[in-house]
């Protein structure tokens, strides 16, 4: 290293060395204490400081005002802009610069004139850079009887000091419950915490609460800046907000006194941290912390993770159920579909089928709205060459790339590279390049077509890539400025909508293909979640899942809409085959720019884990994309026996033969990722 520098920066390093892993190299220095480290911490946070106008000392007083009456008929202009200013502050407390040239219709040379004559002074002031609309009518919150039974027995479970696994039906009022709960939990002046998998929900349910609640509710997700951030930190330690509401990183706040904590859809897989480290679980981590901060909590959803239900049935959770809708609602009448008849019978209509038609056809003409679920955005999810078969991948990763016809581009959903589209065939020459399957865009752009009068929208990922935007939809689908809302499952997630009758799932099938072993739970979850959103309000709803495989057992027991059935059959595999809640998984992931390097590597760390006790070791193994980025990737898994102290030694040991890999001639820069309950 460079002589002439004293210090130097870890990124320096990283050039100096050319590596991207310095820390390997800056570690193996201290413990030769070669080197030494310190970290400096500098504030990041500017607060937001806006401009406001003050009469000075002197126009305090009454008769010299009356005095700058007079002198100021010279300067109409002025004079407005003084009258104004007291105008404004008969309701305001403080008066905004912007908002007082903006009701005086003054220029700033105006102003600065005033300022002149020091007839106002200027002061910069800090605000909140989080702002609710004006204050809202408090409603009270009132629960049926059946919420009450709950609501009882869910108190019960929190004498007991245990977790409470509220599984309610979708549409059964599990929010009033919450909201009921928030409020004990406010008189007894401690914070709530309210946790949510998707920020898209937040707008919905933080309207619900204002309503109730009035102000002092906190947001927090990863959609907020630092300087957000900041604010809301603070006022959650000062205990200026008694609820907190947010994704799965609101676990991490500062509260000042944490007596409640509320985890909404708890089966939902965004509350897994994938990537980057740390890869926790929200819902797991939130029992921990409940514990800890002695509060109460509850899991709630309409299909509890096998996981969660397996516990309550040990006893470990309390279980409370709610078997019925609220209102007159009753459950939607799913109708499954089947494709291969409607290609027999040449009954659909495009990628519709002719039923699914129908009922859109009759939703509109009754003025209600449709839901259109498809677990893939895109265009086409892939493109084919009709003569030879051959697929467009992308350079960087095993995938076949996905045609945007809004950018008229094929995209990679791994590695977000895009490239131009192509027109004939690299390898046979041919023109005659058609789109497989289908993805959100072109459902829009088909659905558009059959109706031309409807309203329609699309709510997935590439539609939502603005801040606002979500909020924007919901809010005009709840307002029913649109007929139709094309969507991934970014709209199943608990969202209420009240004129919803028709929900429509294409090609169902693509859903039952993931190789993983929570196949059917996460099917039947998507499924039971997305018919949830019909027929609110005295109204029944009806489902339709088109798809080829209309005997799998899942989808049988969705259109039953049997969770006990479900969780029964699925447990039971479980069980078999030794996966959880019978044991813990824990997946390591080696990446490499070399394919054989990271097999070798992964052949090596398999070699040494084979050797321990009370685990079962698959692999290595290629995971079903074996390369993304350019990086080739091997997968280990272990399950493990669940005893605490079992896995204690386990991790250990783990830990070890990492370090000792990484410490193996031409593996140093393989890249390893641990993952414990990976999925
Ligand atoms: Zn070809
Ligand atoms: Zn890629």
């Amino acid at each position: 290293m460079k002589n002439n520098h004293k210090d130097i920066t870890i990124d320096d390093v990283q050039q100096i060395v050319h590596t991207t892993s310095a820390w390997k190299v800056v570690n193996s220095l201290l413990e030769k204490g070669l080197v030494s480290v310190y970290e400096n911490m500098y504030e990041n946070y500017q607060p937001k400081k806006e401009k406001y106008v003050f009469l000075t000392q002197q126009y305090q007083d009454e008769a010299q005002l009356k005095l700058l009456f007079s002198q100021l008929e010279k300067a109409p202009k002025q004079l407005n802009l003084l009258l104004t200013y007291l105008h404004l502050k008969q309701t305001q407390i403080d008066v905004l610069q912007t908002e007082l040239i903006k009701q005086a219709e003054a220029s700033s040379a105006q102003l600065n004139a005033l300022l002149d004559k020091q007839v106002f002074t200027i002061k910069k002031i800090e605000v909140d850079r989080i702002k609710f609309d004006a204050p809202v009518e408090l409603k009270p919150n009132i629960l049926s009887s059946l919420q009450e039974t709950a609501y009882r027995e869910i108190l019960d479970g929190f004498a007991q000091k245990k977790p409470v696994l509220l599984k309610g039906i979708t549409g059964s009022g599990k929010t009033h419950i919450y909201f009921k709960l928030i409020e004990d939990c406010i008189a007894q002046g401690k914070q709530a915490l309210y946790l949510l998998p998707e920020i898209a929900l937040t707008a919905q349910i933080v309207r619900k609460l204002r309503s109730v609640f009035g102000n002092r509710i906190g947001v927090y997700h990863s959609r907020f800046s630092n300087n957000e951030r900041v604010e809301v930190w603070k006022k959650i330690q000062h205990k200026q907000y008694d609820i907190v509401i947010g994704a799965r990183s609101a676990l991490m706040l500062p509260f000042a006194d944490l007596g409640l904590v509320i985890i909404d859809e708890e089966h939902d897989t965004s509350y897994k941290q994938q990537d980057p480290a740390p890869r926790y679980h929200a819902r797991d981590c939130a029992i921990f912390l409940a514990h800890q901060c002695k509060a109460d909590i509850l899991l709630g959803s309409a299909t509890p993770s096998v996981e969660s239900f397996f516990n309550a049935q040990a006893g470990k959770y309390k279980l409370v159920e709610l078997h019925e809708r609220y209102g007159n609602a009753s459950l939607p009448k799913v109708t499954i579909v089947d494709s291969k008849l409607d290609l027999l019978n040449k009954t659909q209509k495009g990628i519709f089928s002719g039923q699914l038609v129908d009922a859109i056809q009759d939703s509109l003409a009754n003025k209600k709205q449709v839901i259109l679920f498809q677990n893939r955005r895109g265009y086409s999810p892939y493109v084919m060459c009709s003569t030879c078969g051959w697929v467009p991948h992308c350079k960087y990763c095993d995938v076949s790339l996905t045609y945007h016809k809004h950018t008229d581009q094929l995209h990679c959903h791994y590695c977000g590279s895009k490239s131009p589209y192509i027109k004939s065939c690299p390898a046979c020459g041919n023109s005659r390049i058609v789109a497989k399957s289908f993805g959100t865009e072109k459902i829009e752009d088909d659905i558009k077509q059959l109706f031309p009068y409807a309203r329609v929208e699309r709510f997935d990922w590439d539609a939502l890539k603005t801040k606002n935007k979500y909020s924007e939809i919901i809010r005009k689908f709840e307002n029913r400025e649109i007929d139709i809302l094309v969507g991934t499952q970014m709209l199943v997630k608990g969202l209420d909508f009240e004129h919803v009758n028709t929900v429509g799932v294409l090609s169902a099938d693509s859903l039952l293909s993931f190789p993983d072993f929570r196949v059917n739970e996460r099917v039947f979850q998507l499924l039971e979640q997305v018919s949830g959103r019909a027929g609110r309000k005295d109204d029944m709803g009806r489902v339709m899942i088109q798809l080829f495989k209309t005997n799998h057992p899942t989808i049988l027991q969705v259109k039953a809409h049997d969770y006990k059935g479900f969780y029964l059959e699925e447990i039971q595999s479980r069980e078999e085959f030794q996966y959880p809640p019978f044991t813990r998984l824990l997946r390591i992931t080696l990446r490499h720019k070399n394919q054989d390097t990271v097999l070798f590597a992964a052949q090596k760390l398999a070699e040494h884990l084979a050797s321990l006790p009370k685990t079962i070791l698959f692999g290595p193994a290629e995971p079903p994309i074996g390369r993304i980025r350019n990086q080739f990737i091997q997968e280990i898994l272990l399950k493990m026996n669940k005893d605490t102290t079992v896995m204690q030694e386990i991790k250990k040991f783990v830990r070890e033969k990492i370090v000792e890999l990484s410490t193996t001639k031409n593996f140093t820069t393989v890249q390893v990722v641990v993952d414990v309950d990976p999925f």
